[in-house]
């Protein structure tokens, strides 16, 4: 026994090489997962929630050593997982399991599915038959389903049914952690419900960890001590579930919770992304990669327009950035139609800004979408943009956003005196 976290993931970092030609010449990187810290204490359980595209596979399947991390480590009772070898290997493919998401995936068609959930007793050296059939039938008993059903086949039980079974089989060797990946998203709503419950259950009654990945932060609202969010390979966000799910303090973890009731006049327009294009890990955007879809983004120094109005120019200015202009401002033949689409007011009280919009506008309505988003970006420079914000650490939390105040937690993000 050590006095390290069950598991800790420090700066992990998985880039896959984009190559080209006939000698694969590396010509990029997907920065799937890029720097990502987190723990999970024994008997804990913790939610790792992002967009589909977020990294969150990748940064499982780094955890359980299927993928060689490029950067970063993980370690497991203080022990760095890459340097394991012979029975502490071993040992830790035991204490370690995984739940994916398709259980159509683990098993084995031709094969009772009892014999599946032995499978890891008996790779893991238990040679007694006896002894396995009886843990198996405990287990299945445990997992809801019957002794009886050990001899049926995968595609005698429905999708929730063979995601108990899956469960089964990663406790039938006594594991200390599981991972579940997104392990309720291929069922419908009820069955999801009842294997949260499971799962809940489980978790008391095996005292083992989880690591919960899933989409869906409301999902980890039932289910988890602590909560990760992650953007673009990131972890943007990180605490207790109860802080984090009531008094978010990034905006991209306000707008997984979109339906977040608030009656505070501030929040106005907070819910919604400036863009729905999620960038390209491969090119993700510089400074805050959230930064483009930010309804926070903060306004330049030398600039103080009502909030309203900067939000509609910055969805102006990163839409065109995008490159994917909604249609309505696509067929937009004058200036004026353009500021239309966008919500941006006839005359935008900066002068600077109001010149930049303006000349902007005028080139969308010719058409020439360059010029445009090159003038809105020299005209509206963001510290979001320029600088990636340190990651604050207050007790037990840590944000990665320029807007983060430790001091102000809980607090409305934009300022009320900004408020039109
Ligand atoms: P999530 O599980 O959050 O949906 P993933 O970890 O599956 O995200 O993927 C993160 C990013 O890494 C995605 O952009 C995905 O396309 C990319 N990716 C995943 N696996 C590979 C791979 N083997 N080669 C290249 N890119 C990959
Ligand atoms: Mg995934």
């Amino acid at each position: 026994m050590t006095d390290a976290p069950l598991l800790e993931v420090e700066s992990l970092e998985k880039h896959y090489p984009i190559t080209e030609g006939l000698l694969r010449r590396e010509v990029g990187r997907v920065r799937a997962v890029d720097g990502v810290n987190f723990t999970v204490g024994r008997g804990e359980t913790v939610g790792l929630v992002g967009e589909s595209g977020s990294g969150k596979t990748t940064t499982a399947h780094a955890i359980l050593g299927l993928e060689t991390p490029t950067g970063g480590e993980v370690r497991f009772e203080g022990a760095p997982v890459s340097d394991l070898s012979g029975a502490d290997e071993s040992a830790f493919r035991r204490r370690v399991q995984l739940v994916v998401q398709d259980p159509n995936e683990a098993f084995n068609p031709r094969l009772p599915v009892g014999e599946a959930v032995a499978e890891p007793l008996a790779l893991h050296g238990m040679a007694d038959a006896e002894r396995r059939q009886a843990i198996v039938t405990d287990l299945l008993e445990h997992v809801g389903l019957s002794a009886a059903d050990a001899d049926r086949y995968p595609h005698e039980f429905s999708g929730g049914e063979k995601q108990r079974l899956a469960i089964a089989r990663a406790l039938v060797v006594d594991p200390d952690l599981v991972v579940a990946d997104e392990p309720t998203s291929a069922l419908d709503t009820r069955v999801e419900s009842e294997i949260l419950g499971l799962l809940a259950d489980i978790r008391r009654q095996f005292d083992v960890a989880v690591l919960f990945i899933s989409h869906d932060i409301d999902v980890v609202r039932r289910f988890c001590d602590r909560v990760a969010v992650m953007y673009l390979g990131e972890i943007v966000e990180r605490g207790p579930t109860d802080r984090v799910l009531t008094a978010p303090a990034h905006p991209y973890t306000r707008l997984l919770l979109d339906t977040v009731p608030s009656l505070d006049p501030t929040d106005r327009g907070l819910a919604e992304p400036l863009t729905d294009t999620v960038p390209d890990p491969a090119d993700p955007p510089a400074g805050c990669r959230f930064h483009p879809r930010c309804p926070a983004v903060i306004q330049p120094d030398s600039v103080s327009l009502p909030e309203a109005t900067w939000r509609a120019v910055a969805a102006f200015r990163f839409t065109l950035q995008a490159g994917t202009l909604p249609p309505a401002a696509a067929d937009a033949t004058d200036a004026g139609a353009v500021r239309d689409v966008f919500d941006v007011p006839n005359e935008v009280p900066d002068e600077t800004v109001e010149r930049a919009v303006a000349d902007a506008a005028a080139s969308v309505a010719d058409g020439n979408l360059t010029r445009a988003s090159e003038r809105l970006a020299d005209a509206l420079p963001t510290i979001c943009e320029r600088e990636t914000p340190e990651t604050t650490d207050v007790g037990g939390c840590s944000v990665q956003c320029h807007r983060y105040n430790p001091e102000r937690a809980g607090e409305p993000l934009v300022d009320s005196d900004g408020l039109d």
